[in-house]
């Protein structure tokens, strides 16, 4: 086999995933699912009626073109132009089958064996795999845990880069920067002077900016600013990821997208030919309808209003076992410090969940009280794994019950 994949190291989604499925055939107790970032309800109405609709199109049952419907391109062209200076073409727009497989696009057309790429730490996970697959190296630079956070509730921005060290892990050998903003797993949306001072990095040593939005419409902050718009300069050199998975609460339909300059799309869309070929045609469809009827529709005022109160229906909890967590200020995810919360001594873990304590948290918070969650020290690399071992990342993209009935259980642990 390809010594890439080794099957013990089990990814962190199926690891978690089998476990809390094993223990509600166990025990019986229907477990609360706040890992893997999956909606727990459907795409809106307007989605799904585009989605059956797209269906008795006869084509769009066949091979779609490889950079993807034209549909959805001009649909993308209509819900992005007006962050641009020009109506965005068709060669400025790529479809991917779903965003992993846009951003694994990027790697493969511009990375060659040793090339290094810099990724912003925790990072998730997906990222490191599709580089190294791609020949590429990574170079990590910490995105600095505020001092207080075992004691008090942080924020987003509170987490933060040093610009000098990210300076210095540019080599000769830099090739590109991931950015994630809003950031998965702390929920951080980068600030525009974070924003500008890792642009007017990758202007000032030639970088590629590899910009993982998928996240662009939940946020809850007044300022999402999305890099490239920062100057023409750093416009110039930025693929620009995004994704209906996301913005539709449907991550089943695997439709994602890559804008930016025509010249580096092309390179992206040759990567995605041989990876893919296409993108499910019908679901393009679906999307290209849903984004058109979404521009003016309230839609995405809607989910972020549900959104922030999601926020508040889980945060309660931390707020009342006092526990601090990271204000989100974009995303769906909830990083909360479980510092103070003691493990009984005893307890028995099975092997793959002694390597950190946060995975350990995790096991315990399934078996004991039926919530599930992932650990992120799988979002560090070894030396840095310490840095999580106390926290855990709640998914919160969950009907309010849902997280009420989380609250329930959580409670339970004062
Ligand atoms: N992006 C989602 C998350 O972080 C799904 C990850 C995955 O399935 N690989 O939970």
């Amino acid at each position: 086999h390809n010594e890439y994949f080794q099957l013990k190291d089990k990814d962190v989604w199926s690891l978690i995933n089998e476990t809390a499925a094993q223990t509600e055939k166990e025990t019986g107790v229907k477990m609360v699912h706040l890992g893997q970032g999956f909606y727990s309800y459907s795409p809106p109405d307007f989605a799904i009626e585009e989605a059956k609709k797209a269906l008795d199109i006869a084509m769009v049952n066949q091979y779609a073109p490889t950079r993807g419907r034209m549909s959805l391109i001009d649909a993308l062209s209509k819900t992005y132009s007006h962050y641009y200076d020009h109506a965005l073409e068709p060669s400025e727009i790529m479809v991917s089958t779903g965003a992993n497989e846009g951003i694994l696009s990027c790697f493969f057309g511009f990375l060659n064996p040793g090339d290094e790429v810099i990724v912003f730490e925790p990072f998730f996970d997906q990222y490191i795999s599709n580089i190294e697959m791609a020949g590429g190296k990574v170079v990590y630079v910490q995105i600095h845990a505020p001092k207080d956070f075992n004691e008090n509730i942080v924020s987003g921005k509170d987490w933060t880069i040093d610009p000098q060290e990210l300076e210095s892990a540019i080599s000769s050998k830099t090739k590109m920067i991931v950015l994630n903003t809003p950031q998965n797993p702390l929920g951080k949306v980068f600030t525009r002077e974070e924003l500008t001072m890792i642009g007017n990095l990758a202007v000032k040593h030639n970088l590629l900016v590899v910009s993982d939005e998928v996240y662009e419409n939940l946020y809850y902050v007044p300022d999402r600013v999305r890099i490239h718009t920062i100057s023409p300069e750093i416009d110039e050199r930025c693929l620009v990821v995004g994704s209906s998975g996301k913005t539709f609460a449907a991550t089943g339909w695997r439709i994602g997208w890559v804008i930016g300059n025509k010249a580096l799309i092309n390179y992206v869309a040759a990567a995605h030919t041989r990876i893919c070929f296409s993108s499910p045609g019908p679901m393009q469809e679906a999307v290209a309808g849903a984004l058109l009827r979404a521009k003016d529709n309230g839609y995405y005022e809607k989910s972020r209003a549900a959104f922030v109160n999601k926020y508040k229906i889980f945060t309660s909890v931390f707020d009342y076992l006092g526990l601090p967590y990271t204000k989100a200020e974009g995303g769906y995810y909830l990083y909360v410090n479980f510092h103070k919360l003691q493990i009984p001594d005893n307890y028995v873990f099975p092997d793959l969940f002694l390597k950190s304590r946060d995975f350990q948290l995790a096991y315990w918070l399934i078996k004991e009280i039926g919530v599930v969650s992932i650990p992120p020290s799988e979002f560090y690399i070894s030396e840095h794994k310490a840095e999580a071992k106390d926290c855990l990342r709640f998914a919160i993209c969950k009907q309010d019950e849902v997280l009420q009935e989380a609250v329930k259980r959580l409670k339970k642990l004062k």
